[in-house]
């Protein structure tokens, strides 16, 4: 595929600036985007070689003695598709050069620290792709939704967020966020499509719907979330996640212009070539 065939670019349409409101949000659509499923899946097998080539490019700077990193941090709600996102997208660059972590509920050693300890333990190499299944951003949502820690407590924390990706891009990691948005009707669908198929039942977990029932609660938290910590040098992208194939493409796009924004080139070797290619083919 030749020239672009986004209307609008993903990185504009999906950025949550200032007065994007949730509520009215459409998890099925499609923004930016206009052709049908099969051009959005072969563009992402397209972009997804550029993708696999820039990473290695990065990984490369990493051997060589650079600093840099990139790291995604995928929030969303059960079933939005972070897994596919894993699996689909970061699946398609060298598993070498990738820094995964997932959160879940914090043991109590890690709740012995503070929230953002079990955070910088997991940051990315040098040179590597990271990515967050859950974050410290579970610390403004669950947390906030469950009541774990008073207002006051969770209500730091948005500004103290906000300095540590300050320091984090200071260091030279490229942060993408994207917050994956399934509707109601739609998690549904996967929920039972998780307890009618035996290959899907260890997916299932039944504290899933205590959540679900939580909803608005949760989409106040998220909206919360857009406003306070959604800032120039580290956005939120919201993908909306009804259509799996256009959350996977969406992300493989916002990733890409991450990594085209590096600048990346390959290292200048530190030996001679061609006196290398000499002692080569006298051996
Ligand atoms: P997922 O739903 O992401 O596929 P999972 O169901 O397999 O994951 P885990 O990864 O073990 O479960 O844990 C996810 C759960 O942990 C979520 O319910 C999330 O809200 C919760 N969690 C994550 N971080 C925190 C936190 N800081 N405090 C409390 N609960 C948290």
């Amino acid at each position: 595929m030749s020239k672009n065939p986004w209307d609008r670019s993903p990185v504009e349409v999906l950025r949550a600036g200032p007065g994007f409101r949730l509520e009215s949000f459409d998890p099925s659509a499609t923004p930016g985007w206009s052709d049908d499923k099969d051009d959005g899946t072969e563009r992402m097998r397209d972009q997804g070689e550029r993708l696999a080539d820039l990473q290695e490019m990065l990984f490369a700077e990493g051997r060589s003695g650079g600093t840099r990193s990139v790291l995604l941090v995928l929030q969303g709600m059960d079933t939005a598709g972070k897994g596919g996102i894993l699996r689909h997208v970061v699946g398609m660059v060298d598993p070498q050069g990738v820094d995964h972590a997932s959160f879940g509920k914090p043991t109590d050693e890690e709740l012995a620290h503070h929230y953002l300890w079990r955070i910088r333990r997991a940051l990315p190499q040098p040179g590597r792709l990271g990515v967050f299944d859950r974050s410290h951003y579970e610390d403004v949502l669950v947390v906030r939704v469950e009541d774990l820690v008073p207002p006051d407590v969770w209500g730091a924390r948005y500004d103290e967020i906000n300095a540590f990706e300050a320091e984090l891009v200071g260091a030279g990691t490229a942060i993408v966020k994207v917050a994956l948005m399934v509707s109601l009707e739609e998690q549904k669908a996967r929920l039972m499509e998780r307890l009618e198929r035996p290959d899907k039942h260890w997916k299932y977990n039944p504290a899933d719907l205590a959540a679900r029932a939580k909803w608005p609660a949760y989409r106040s938290a998220y909206q919360a979330m857009l406003d306070h910590t959604s800032t120039e040098i580290a956005p939120w992208f919201v993908v909306p996640a009804d259509h799996k194939w256009y959350a996977r493409l969406a992300v493989t796009e916002l990733l890409l212009d991450a990594f085209e924004r590096l600048g990346l080139r390959w290292p200048a070797p530190t030996y001679d070539v061609e006196a290398e290619k000499h002692r080569l083919q006298a051996t």
